[in-house]
């Protein structure tokens, strides 16, 4: 009898965990549509975007909000307090004031939680767990659009000196809200692989360590359990795109601090993803976390996690993806014929200007635009000189790049461009005989037939065509 109630006891435990690990949380993709915050699928976001939202949510009984204080410059720092239960939980987004993806995420989570349907949910939960969110900590930075705020300073790492106004208001709703757990939302660059893989790590999580020994406390155990649960969550909504960041300690950051106090803290890092330029995926993904961790906590879920699902999670690793491979093309030197591979960095960023990076076998890396151009061989670039007026049309640039000319030199303002075709004009820095790294991407590859392809400031042109295969923005 003992023995037969515990194997029913057992049973009815794995048919839990089994639904738990299928669901994965109460959000699904499909529903998540409907409560997407309109209006933040943009690449920066400031205080502005999410005031008027903030605003709205305002009025509602289940959000009470209170400014926290304000930035260097002065904007104001807010925070969101949700549910009245014993577990509390912090999360907060944006001190680095470019990396906007949670943001977006936590105002999606606000509609979540206030949707109508959403009442047995709640219910759920709300006298469980107090959340309390803290948006946009770094108001000043996201307007400049720079990581940093308005004194120059890395905000996270500033968790101990506390010289900014805005990571002394962190800490100071940390001691005053002691929660017992924290999610520290960031984005991070677009070049990680989730470990040996070719996928971009779209999602990366960690429990930061709170000493260099990497030593495992109660409260670090509890964030690498919670972390099981989101790399369940991955594994179901996107499978491979899930990394460990990097886990050495870092004393001056607010994570690890944090985790130092105590708290069990997760590090969320939302990355890139293929044709995602603004990261609506790993946004998506964020407000999925966010849910499903509301609900593990609340229930207390996230403890039957053995830590080998977080110590599965295979590491970020950095320059993993490139933006473009050309693979298999045919390059000679001196006689000597080889085959090779190049990545290319479009450096969207800073001056758009599309370099060579590497020069092999690539095969090993991933990439946002990958385009094997086997059977062609490089040509050097070749100027086309501009002497007088000069109206290009599609045609008339087709036919100068079938010509040989890779580019114009001479007066800009001679050139009137109505190709629709990006045009390379007085470029520094050019290839010569052979591609060579950190030099233009600027080129023409050709056959015997002749030129097919031409490579501008890193968009691959088919000349027969006239049709771009990589078009920046996608
Ligand atoms: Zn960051």
């Amino acid at each position: 009898m003992q023995h037969a109630l515990r194997w029913l006891l057992a049973g009815l435990f794995s048919l839990t965990t089994a639904v738990q690990a299928m669901t994965a949380g109460s959000l699904s993709a499909d529903y998540y549509q409907q409560i997407k915050q309109t209006g933040l699928d943009k690449p920066q976001l400031t205080h502005s975007d999410i005031a008027p939202l903030l605003q709205l949510h305002q009025h509602n009984p289940l959000f009470r909000f209170k400014q926290l204080g304000q930035s260097a410059l002065g904007t104001p720092i807010w925070q969101i307090d949700i549910g009245t239960g014993p577990v509390k939980v912090l999360a907060w987004s944006q001190m680095h004031g470019d990396e906007a993806t949670a943001t977006a995420a936590l105002m999606d989570l606000l509609n979540f939680i206030s949707a109508d349907q959403q009442q047995p949910w709640r219910d759920n939960w709300l006298n469980k767990v107090t959340l309390r969110l803290i948006p946009m900590v770094n108001p000043d930075g996201a307007a400049a659009n720079t990581r940093f705020n308005s004194m120059g300073i890395d905000i996270n790492r500033d968790a101990k000196a506390l010289q900014s106004p805005e990571g002394r208001l962190l800490m100071q709703a940390a001691k005053d809200f002691k929660p017992d757990f924290g999610l520290n939302l960031h984005d991070q660059n677009r070049f990680y692989a989730a470990g040996d893989s070719n996928k971009q790590t779209t999602i990366s999580l960690l429990a930061p360590a709170f000493n260099d020994a990497k030593d495992i406390d109660a409260a670090r155990k509890k964030a690498m359990q919670l972390i099981g649960d989101m790399a369940d969550l991955m594994a179901e909504q996107l499978p491979g795109y899930l990394g460990k960041y990097d886990d050495t300690f870092s004393w001056r950051s607010f994570g690890d601090t944090f985790a130092g106090m105590g708290i069990s803290t997760v590090l969320i890092e939302s990355g890139g993803h293929p044709k995602d330029d603004n990261r609506q995926v790993a946004r998506r993904l964020n407000t999925q976390l966010l849910v499903m961790s509301i609900e593990s906590i609340g229930s207390g879920a996230y403890q039957q996690q053995s830590l080998s699902a977080y110590q599965a999670i295979p590491f970020n690793r950095d320059g993993g993806i490139k933006d473009v491979l050309l693979s298999h093309l045919n390059i000679n030197v001196n006689g000597h014929n080889a085959k090779v591979d190049l990545a290319l960095d479009l450096d969207l960023e800073a001056d758009k200007i599309a370099r060579i990076r590497d020069i092999g076998d690539l095969s090993i890396y991933g990439a946002y635009h990958q385009l094997d151009v086997a059977g062609l061989s490089y040509q050097a670039p070749k100027a086309y000189r501009l002497t007088k007026a000069l109206t290009l049309d599609k045609a008339a640039y087709l036919t100068l790049l079938r010509d040989g000319y890779s580019h114009f030199s001479g007066d800009a303002a001679l050139l009137t461009n109505n190709s629709g075709l990006p045009v390379v004009i007085n470029p520094k820095g050019l290839t010569g005989k052979t591609p060579q790294r950190y030099r233009l991407a600027t080129f023409l590859l050709r056959n015997e037939q002749g030129v097919q392809r031409a490579l501008l400031n890193g968009q691959l042109l088919d000349v027969s065509s006239g049709k771009l295969l990589n078009p920046l923005g996608t």
